[in-house]
């Protein structure tokens, strides 16, 4: 079958993710435009292969033996990085999915648009932070968003609204399609100093609790209702335990980071270790937050809801 030349066989996805680890994708479409996503989406039909997205690549781990179907990259450079504020007095924005999250939060702080200083140092893509609701402190990026136009895998395009996707902690329904855009609105606003100043101290909260200086996918468990899987993980005692080149950071004990070579199976094995010790100190069973790709004998466990 000849591939357009957006579209490349086998490509190793580890490059794409910011853990570093992750074997081939089967496919790998890089659309730049809607015509070229739908073209995509329509070889994976073709191929009979099943479609994913990816974006930042900052919450996944990808199995050592990649994901063998065709997995969507949207362009940023053109339609899928672009923002633009909209006419009209409502503050609102509508911006490209691939568009990176830190610039487009920097860019509305110089603004003096308040209100996303919780967003400041979460990596990875407007389109990746709408599916996770990404966010802290019960804020999600989700509040914001008025209108998703997304590309169902299943063909067809829909423009959903911030109700439909039911945004939840590190949720929404956004998991069945390719999200293209966003429209924005945001209704708080202060000086920029101050906006920046709160960004800067965000930043700097993050950087004293979490090892930013080593690959990781951020936190790699869930908060169980009421409680910090972080405090939970830390009195389990699983600062610095290891399996292989993975490692359960000693800065923040949520965060497994990449020592150098870790493979997506001394990840999974070590987040089987840690969450059976606190089910065994706590009798709490954590559900991760990090989203599995590929097969791994290790990660049906994983994913696994308590037994
Ligand atoms: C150092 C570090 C710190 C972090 N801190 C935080 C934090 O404070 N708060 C927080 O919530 N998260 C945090 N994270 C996790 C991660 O940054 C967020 O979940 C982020 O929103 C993921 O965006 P992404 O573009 O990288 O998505 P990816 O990792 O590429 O994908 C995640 C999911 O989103 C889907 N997706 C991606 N793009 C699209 C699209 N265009 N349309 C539909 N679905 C899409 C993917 O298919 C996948 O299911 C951190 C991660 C790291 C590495």
């Amino acid at each position: 079958m000849r591939l357009p030349p957006f579209v490349r066989p086998g490509v190793p996805l580890a490059g794409f993710t910011t853990f570093g680890i992750g074997g081939p994708a089967g496919w790998l479409a890089e659309p730049a435009t809607r015509g070229e996503l739908r073209e995509a989406l329509a070889l994976a039909g073709e191929l009979g292969v099943e479609a994913r997205v990816i974006g930042g690549g900052s919450n996944l781990l990808i199995a050592d033996s990649g994901f063998p179907g065709l997995v969507v990259r949207l362009s940023p450079r053109g339609e899928f990085g672009s923002r633009e504020r909209l006419p009209g007095p409502s503050r609102r924005w509508r911006v490209g999915a691939a568009a990176a999250l830190s610039g487009l939060v920097d860019h509305l702080a110089g603004l003096g648009v308040a209100g996303l200083e919780f967003l400041a140092g979460v990596p990875g893509s407007v389109g990746g932070a709408a599916r996770m609701n990404a966010g802290g402190g019960g804020r999600g990026f989700g509040r914001f968003v008025v209108e998703a136009e997304v590309f169902p895998f299943a063909g067809g395009e829909l423009v959903l609204s911030g109700d439909d996707l039911s945004f939840s902690y590190r949720q929404s329904r956004l998991a069945g399609g390719v999200a293209v855009a966003l429209i924005l609105r945001f209704l708080e606003s202060a000086s920029p100093e101050a906006v920046l100043a709160g960004m800067r101290e965000s930043r700097a909260r993050k950087r004293e609790s979490q090892p930013l200086d080593l690959p990781s996918a951020g936190c790699v468990f869930r908060n169980p209702p009421g409680e910090s899987a972080g405090a939970l993980l830390e009195e389990a005692g699983c600062k610095g335990w290891r399996e292989g080149g993975a490692e359960v950071s000693d800065r923040h004990a949520n965060f497994i980071v990449n020592r150098g070579g870790a493979s997506a199976r001394e990840v999974a094995l070590l987040a089987g270790r840690m969450r059976r010790a606190v089910a065994k100190a706590r009798g709490v069973w954590l559900e991760l937050e990090v989203i599995l790709w590929g097969d791994d004998p290790v990660f049906p466990e994983l994913t696994e809801r308590n037994p």
